[in-house]
């Protein structure tokens, strides 16, 4: 039968983990727990649904602003190449 979420028979399985932490599910009440260095955070499995679409959402965001970003200090790199000949420091 089902319990309480959170209560002592709560068992939790794995289902990922990195240096930052590790999510883990208890099947029986459908409980997500995130759990970072400090923080452990409780959601629905819908909930979660939502969180890791943000975070890849985020995630993606992120690789186009470094891309970006990337972008700017390389072509400022060209842009010192492309200096003329015989302006270059000695
Ligand atoms: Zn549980």
């Amino acid at each position: 039968m089902k319990h309480q979420p959170q209560s002592n028979s709560c068992q939790h399985l794995g289902l990922a983990s990195s240096k930052v932490g590790e999510v883990m599910i208890c099947p029986e009440c459908g409980v997500v727990h995130l759990s970072l260095n400090h923080v452990s955070l409780r959601f629905d499995v819908d909930a979660f649904r939502t969180l890791a679409y943000m975070l890849a959402e985020a995630q993606l965001n992120i690789e186009s602003f470094d891309a970006h970003l990337k972008k700017r200090q390389d072509s400022s790199t060209t842009a010192v190449f492309d200096s003329p000949p015989g302006k270059k420091m000695h």
